[in-house]
């Protein structure tokens, strides 16, 4: 059998980015401070990095998965030098949800089986309750940050809350390198 590798899933809204309502244009989008390179520790330790986000914005009618590409593209390019491994969005709406939609697992299974990850090693980082109910719903470890809508959240029962992605990454390669 292959070994699968482990991941970190990132919100991307309030997580990777700052928090816009329904960031729908590229020009909307600017990278959290210190996310590049807290992406790049984690790949170097050797995480697939993997992006899963709800994107009600597009079942409600506010923009379009055209729209919704471009604003992907700038987030990869404010990101850079780190790559992603991949990126999963549902564009359902919180009244009529698809099985995917957070806090379903269902994009974080689909990204399993579609990149062979090894759930069992990995990690989810958000900054809403749906975040840290898809993470443990995937069995995942989770860790809430205080970005975005974080503060409205700290009750969500995450592993650990941080301030930020930068220390995010701190708290997962230190849990990481801990044997259990
Ligand atoms: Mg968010």
């Amino acid at each position: 059998m292959p070994s699968e590798r482990p991941a970190v899933f990132f919100d991307r809204d309030g997580t990777l980015i700052r928090e816009v309502h329904f960031c729908s244009d590229a020009s909307q989008v600017k990278v959290i401070p210190g996310a590049p390179e807290a992406l790049l520790r984690l790949s170097a330790a050797g995480f697939a990095l993997v992006i899963i986000t709800n994107q009600s914005g597009i079942g409600r009618g506010y923009f379009t998965h055209d729209d919704y590409r471009l604003v992907h593209e700038e987030v990869l390019w404010q990101l850079k030098p780190a790559e992603i491994t991949a990126a999963y969005f549902d564009d359902s709406t919180p009244d009529n949800p698809s099985d995917r939609r957070k806090p379903s697992p269902g994009m974080v299974e689909e990204a399993a089986r579609d990149h062979g990850l090894d759930l069992s090693r990995s990690y989810f980082v958000g900054d809403r309750r749906a975040d840290i109910e898809c993470g443990k719903n995937a069995g995942l470890r989770t860790v809430l940050v205080e970005t975005g809508y974080g503060r409205d959240h700290l009750d969500c029962g995450a592993d650990a809350v941080v301030p930020d992605i930068g220390f995010a990454a701190d708290w997962i390669l230190q849990e990481a390198s801990c044997p259990r």
